[in-house]
């Protein structure tokens, strides 16, 4: 066995499960509060999660006011992290979760049970796969995701392909389309369903830049290629636009495809275990402080919100690492009433918090003891309108908003909820209308 890699202890204070920038920004900033001992599991070999393998900039600006490659920027964290004295464990990965803040661990010496007194879930996320897009055709290789395409170039130095196709507009798929340019490959194009991109305006100058054109209202039929991709057939003015519309097929030459974004949290973990599960999102349920249904538990970072820069993450790492700290001196004890924020209107696609917990009196936030400042809401289709959360009749806060898919939308929590003798089981609903 390596001789750096260190063995998980038995116990431990605070156990943090992943080592990327949120995981690494709570670990940091709990030994700089006093825990004593902090744990990080990390399944992979190195940790920073997924910059180790992002060559390109912008990364650390938020964190250090330094502009960072992904790599040089988990490096950092990591540093940081050791210097302080936490203790990172490498290849070894949390195979449960249970009461107790019992985790069971596989680790290069075998499988080993950590007893936490708190532990956070830094999980992260991961991109749609081919097969959950039900996308029909042959099975040939070089069909990758934009992440497993990142590490390939960047931590095996190898090409997987010279052509591809990619799929999505997101940031992530500009940042595949640096990734082909740092290895030499030309992309023949990028797909959008929708009539723009998915990210900011002004990236697609960044594809034009580069040669690569665009084809909007552009869906991936199929793909054909017995060993290895041949060509993508695809739908012109598809159905995600205009439903009457007849889709023009055409098959594009390519000799591999690369799926971005449509990102999902990585949350096996919670499907196993017994913390609550936001069943459209299979995010775990999260209150103000980040913390899950088992008041052992919090949770941070993109696997609460597919999916934001790492500087945002880290910044919350740091926040809910606060709050940890709280309840380890039981400061959190009193916020035990729940309630819950359902949302009436398909259109949402989530919504964090997805509960409040108040304390006897009806508070839900008392100045040093809030992780968030608000509801982070997010949209699955361009939308205008107003948003607004109501207890019955009564509208709480709203918001005039006029949003794309996969921006943030922050909405401040309201002032009020409930006086003393109100019934905190009731759920508030979260209304969306069209303007
Ligand atoms: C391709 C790509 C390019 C990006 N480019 C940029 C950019 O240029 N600038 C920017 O600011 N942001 C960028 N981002 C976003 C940024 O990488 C993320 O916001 C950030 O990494 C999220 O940090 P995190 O700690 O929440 O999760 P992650 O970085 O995803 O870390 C999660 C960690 O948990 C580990 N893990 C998961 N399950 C287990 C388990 N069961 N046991 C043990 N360990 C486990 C994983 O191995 C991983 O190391 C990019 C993202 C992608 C996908």
């Amino acid at each position: 066995m390596n001789k750096d890699i260190i063995q998980p202890p038995e116990q431990c204070n605070v156990a943090i499960i992943g080592a990327g920038p949120s995981g690494l920004a709570a670990a940091t900033e709990l030994k700089k509060l006093g825990v004593e001992s902090v744990i990080v599991l990390e399944r992979e070999a190195q940790a920073g999660g997924i910059p180790r393998h992002c060559m390109h900039s912008p990364f650390g600006l938020r964190e250090f006011k330094r502009l960072y490659n992904g790599k040089t920027y988990a490096n950092e964290l990591s540093r940081r992290a050791i210097k302080n004295g936490v203790i990172i464990c490498l290849k070894s990965s949390v195979i449960a979760i249970n009461k107790g803040g019992i985790l069971e661990l596989s680790t290069p010496t075998g499988i080993r049970t950590l007893i936490a007194q708190k532990v956070i879930i830094c999980t992260g996320i991961r991109e749609t796969p081919r097969a959950n897009r039900l996308i029909s055709g042959q099975r040939p290789m070089g069909v990758l995701t934009s992440g497993a395409l990142q590490s390939i170039i960047h931590l095996k130095h190898k090409k997987p392909f010279q052509r591809p196709v990619i799929i999505g507009t997101e940031m992530v798929s500009f940042s595949s389309l640096l990734s082909c340019r740092y290895a030499g490959i030309q992309p023949v194009a990028m797909l959008e369903k929708n009539a723009r991109i998915t990210a900011k305006w002004g990236l697609q100058i960044l594809a034009k830049l580069l040669g690569v054109p665009i084809f909007y209202k552009t869906c991936l039929d199929n793909i054909i290629g017995k060993k290895e991709v041949e060509a993508v057939k695809i739908n012109i003015g598809c159905a995600a636009v205009k439903k009457n519309s007849e889709a023009i097929k055409k098959v594009l030459p390519c000799d591999g495809v690369i799926f971005t974004g449509e990102f999902i949290a990585e949350s096996s973990l919670l499907r196993m275990g017994h913390l609550d599960v936001d069943p459209s999102t299979g995010n775990p349920v999260i209150d103000q402080f980040g913390r899950c249904s088992d008041n052992d538990y919090f949770a941070t970072g993109n696997m609460t919100h597919p999916v934001e820069t790492a500087g945002y993450c880290w910044k919350q790492g740091r926040q809910t690492a606060k709050q940890v700290y709280a309840s380890l001196k039981g400061e959190l004890d009193q916020y035990q009433r729940r309630i819950h924020i359902i949302s009436t209107n398909p259109i949402i696609k989530y919504i964090i918090p997805q509960i409040l917990t108040l304390t006897v009196k009806g508070d839900y936030q008392s100045g040093k003891h809030i992780t968030m400042n608000g509801f982070q809401i997010r949209v699955s289709k361009a939308v205008k309108g107003r948003l607004s959360i109501r207890s019955g009749a009564k509208t709480l806060v709203q918001k005039k908003i006029n949003s794309l898919p996969e921006r943030r939308i922050n909405l401040e929590f309201p002032s009020s909820i409930l006086s003393e003798k109100d019934d905190a089981d009731i759920p508030l609903q979260l209304h969306f209308e069209n303007r």
